[in-house]
């Protein structure tokens, strides 16, 4: 089949699949405390339906699968749905990003169920400032989680950190080290206009340039990596002396959506050609009406088409998206 090519000349090949709207933390950048409303159980995809869904995605040319949600983990079995979609032949790679407070939990169950690449978000080493931002006390079960994920021989982890001006500045540099001596590499992600209370403003950004400022004057040169692929949205760095790197996720300060890879697919059946859409398109309706395989594959084709150039985080025409972060998936 053809693959998925949108009007701007963008392959698609990346599709990121949230598998419950709910999560055991509370991140006041993505969820209210209060947070209610959550998507009734016969509304979110079974597994046999995303596993269909991948199947026809992969027809399409898709080879990489994240796996996130709200909190992954909290759907009950997902080891079985990550074997399943490990098993489907043209899928090259699945990763998974998670809050990490259950991961010692289910570490052995995902690493036997073939997954091996992980992000776990962790915005501090600050106990104090990790409830502040989660309003809840989960510091040390996150630290036990990548700790054990370590030992078990998971690879690449990685550590999602979300910068948010005059909040996290002490995090930087820790987390860089922490990072340096395990063989993680942190990656700082510019607070982005997805939290449900509409708190964002630009003003609450804190940028990769001065994230790296702080880096190189308090740890040492950091050079830019060579031959980064150009459609991965982090912009990556090494340290000069070869002990590890950094990774920043800019999409307030340096956007990257001319070379956007990516769709993704709602706990609850929807799917977004970007994280900022304003539109979805309802595969569940689909499915559940007994669409064929070739009807699906043109719903993805038709919001790939659909897909527009990139966000307007930056300008007067923005308008965030109708659901926040932790419903459309991370
Ligand atoms: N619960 C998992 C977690 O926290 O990693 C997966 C879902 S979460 C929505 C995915 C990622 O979104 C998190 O790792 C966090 O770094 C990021 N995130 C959430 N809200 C954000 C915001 N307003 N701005 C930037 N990143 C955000
Ligand atoms: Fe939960 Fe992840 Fe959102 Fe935090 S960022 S509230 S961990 S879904």
């Amino acid at each position: 089949m053809a693959p998925l090519v949108d009007t701007f000349g963008r392959l698609h090949d990346n599709l990121r699949i949230s598998v419950t709207d709910r999560c055991n933390i509370r991140c006041f950048y993505c969820m209210p405390e209060d947070a209610k409303n959550f998507q009734p159980k016969p509304e979110i995809l079974t597994f046999e339906e995303v596993e269909r869904f991948v199947r026809v995605a992969v027809g399409l040319g898709v080879n990489k699968i994240r796996i996130t949600g709200g909190e992954p983990l909290l759907r009950k079995d997902l080891p079985v749905l990550i074997a399943k979609i490990n098993a489907i032949e043209g899928v090259r790679d699945i990763a998974m990003t998670t809050n990490g407070v259950l991961l010692s939990q289910h570490a052995q169950a995902l690493y036997d169920a073939g997954l091996r690449r992980l992000n776990v978000h962790l915005d501090t080493l600050d106990r104090e400032r990790f409830r502040q931002i989660t309003r809840r006390d989960d510091f040390d079960r996150v630290i036990e989680g990548i700790e054990l994920c370590r030992s078990l021989g998971f690879g690449p982890i990685k550590i999602n950190a979300v910068a948010v001006k005059d909040l996290v500045e002490q995090d930087i540099v820790p987390l860089a080290r922490f990072g340096r001596e395990r063989g993680i590499e942190i990656r700082y992600i510019e607070f982005m206009p997805l939290d449900s209370q509409g708190l964002w403003d630009k003003s609450k950004v804190l940028l990769m340039d001065d994230m790296l400022a702080m880096l190189r004057e308090q740890i040492g040169p950091l050079e830019a990596v060579p031959d980064q692929d150009p459609r991965a949205p982090a912009t990556e760095f090494r340290f000069a002396d070869g002990i590890g790197g950094v990774g920043f996720i800019a999409s307030v300060s340096k956007p990257f959506c001319l070379n956007c890879n990516r769709i993704r697919l709602t706990a609850d059946g929807h799917l977004r050609y970007c994280l900022f859409a304003l539109e979805e398109m309802n595969v569940k309706t689909l499915i559940r009406n007994g669409a064929s395989d070739e009807e699906i594959a043109e719903l993805i084709r038709a919001n790939v088409r659909a897909k527009w150039l990139g966000h307007e985080i930056n300008t007067q025409k923005f308008v965030p998206p109708p659901r926040p972060m932790y419903a459309i998936g991370g």
